[in-house]
């Protein structure tokens, strides 16, 4: 139990010493600079970018220790943003391609509850309350916010390796 707990505190250091390390990196006058990226993220703070919430990520886009594609939520419209912001013009995968998934409701099973409707950060998903719901797979991102508060379990995510 001690020894547990002596590691949780040695880990707890070591991520403060590397956020610290990476916060010193940053100069003052890069505080303009983080706004305007963060502005350009969604500001759900999900953290499936790897960081703990949106402004976070926008340092570490800063200091060049992120790349522009990490974020779901924001699809395919805020790779291009940041893109246009930080002059990145090769992007390597873009949310949104053949190569991500998508997320398709087994329409049957569906009660309409809209919850899934309620988090799509990119509404791709319609159908009015109580009736089958569906996901509209070319503005679908892939951020799969919408599987785990579907309350019978109907969304799945599909990898469509072939791009059909
Ligand atoms: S994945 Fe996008 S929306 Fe989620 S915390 Fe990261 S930047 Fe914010
Ligand atoms: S995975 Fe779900 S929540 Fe995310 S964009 Fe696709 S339909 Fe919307
Ligand atoms: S959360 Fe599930 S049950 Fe509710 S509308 Fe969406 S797919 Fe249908």
């Amino acid at each position: 139990m001690a020894l547990g707990a002596g590691l949780l505190v040695a880990l707890a250091l070591v991520i403060g010493m590397l956020l610290a390390r990476a916060s010193a990196q940053l100069q003052p006058d890069d505080a303009a600079e983080i706004e305007r990226i963060n502005a350009l993220l969604p500001q759900t703070q999900c953290g499936q970018c790897g960081y703990p919430g949106c402004r976070p990520y926008a340092e570490a886009l800063l200091l060049g220790t992120a790349e522009i594609d990490q974020c779901p939520p924001g699809g395919a419209s805020t790779v291009r943003a940041l893109a246009a912001l930080l002059d990145k013009r090769n992007v390597a995968r873009m949310p949104g391609d053949p190569a991500a998934g998508i997320a398709i409701i087994d329409e049957p099973l569906c009660i309409g509850c809209t919850r899934c409707v309620e988090v799509c950060p990119v509404d791709a998903i319609i159908g009015a309350a109580q009736f089958t719901h569906t996901v509209i797979a070319a503005d679908c991102t892939g951020c799969e916010l919408c599987i785990p508060v579907c309350p019978v379990d109907c969304i799945r995510m599909h990898i469509n390796i072939a791009g059909t």
